[in-house]
């Protein structure tokens, strides 16, 4: 039984050694973000990826995506009814249609998980 205030959860040994392995290849990474334990890193994991849902959530309906290539992904803005062009420049992403680096089309970017992953690759940062 786990002591008061917590929960216990029952995973297979599949799920449970995948993501121990990415949580031993990552230890030093994720102490300097404040994660000091393997608990610790599966709440920091479901919390970014319910961010990121809100997010998505938010304008999913709004904001549709389009392509997607090396550099820069297209997103049409249902609202405005325009293109959005957002590319990588310079490390960062910035949005063609706002001039800005931290717009909707911008958050919307981060919240596609193939992106995403793509953009981690390249070491960009959401700008939160
Ligand atoms: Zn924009």
């Amino acid at each position: 039984m786990p002591k008061s205030g917590f929960r216990s959860l029952t995973l297979s040994d599949t799920v449970y050694n995948k993501f121990f392995e990415i949580y031993s290849t990552s230890k030093d990474d994720l102490t300097l973000k404040g994660v000091n334990s393997f608990a610790g890193y599966i709440t920091y994991m479901l919390e970014e990826r319910m961010q990121k849902d809100e997010t998505f959530a938010r304008y999913a309906p709004k904001i549709e995506k389009i392509l997607v290539d090396d550099d820069r992904v297209v997103l049409k803005d249902n609202i405005k009814n325009r293109i959005a062009e957002v590319a990588i420049q310079k490390g960062e992403l910035f949005c063609q249609l706002c001039d800005e680096k931290s717009c909707v089309h911008v958050g919307f970017v981060f919240s596609l998980p193939d992106v995403y992953k793509v953009l981690n690759a390249k070491g960009i940062k959401s700008p939160r």
